[in-house]
């Protein structure tokens, strides 16, 4: 498959890319000094990756290169109410939310956000994402991916962010983000 699947100037095919996989680095903006710090799974965790459920409930680690901050996550325990639960041998978890403009773990505003098109809030986890979503934005004909049904990242999108009369707003939150990405 090709980079982000494009075949024209003003085509673009969905590459069929789910949200979880931009998760596994997201860029928020740091508790303590107020710049871009990053969150990843724990690299004791690293093998956890490969499945959307155990990559968001690993262990996160939170590091700031600009200050030095760190700080740790651990899933909590399911509690009445939780939507999403991950059973395991060891017991149950409550499975992080994957939404913005807050960082699905710490809770922490995202360095990718900005307000847009009137009281919504643009955002993305990081570079690759923004790139993917401007793209998207930026395209005339859009095509869906194949065999993705409505599960990709791209057509999960709120309408405002694909309708037409909001591109021109749109495109311009997302260069001012991309120059600070
Ligand atoms: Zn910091």
């Amino acid at each position: 498959m090709g980079e982000a699947g494009e075949t024209g100037d003003d085509r673009f095919r969905d590459p069929g890319s789910r949200l979880w996989r931009f998760a596994q680095e997201i860029l928020v903006r740091c508790p303590r000094c107020a710049g871009r710090a990053v969150v990843v799974v724990h690299p004791d965790h690293r093998e956890d990756q490969r499945y959307a459920v155990a990559l968001l409930t690993a262990p996160h680690r939170l590091s700031c290169p600009g200050c030095g901050h760190t700080d740790e996550w651990s899933p909590r325990p399911m509690r009445p109410g939780d939507r999403d639960v991950y059973f395991f041998g060891g017991g149950s978890v409550a499975v992080p939310r994957l939404t913005g403009p807050d960082d699905p773990f710490f809770g922490l505003p995202l360095w990718l956000r900005r307000p847009c098109c009137g009281g919504r809030v643009l955002w993305a986890y990081n570079a690759a994402h923004l790139e993917l979503l401007e793209r998207y934005v930026t395209a005339r004909l859009r095509e869906r991916h194949p065999w993705t049904g409505s599960g990709s990242m791209l057509e999960r999108l709120p309408a405002w962010m694909k309708a037409a009369g909001n591109r021109d707003e749109v495109l311009a939150a997302m260069r001012v983000l991309r120059a600070r990405a």
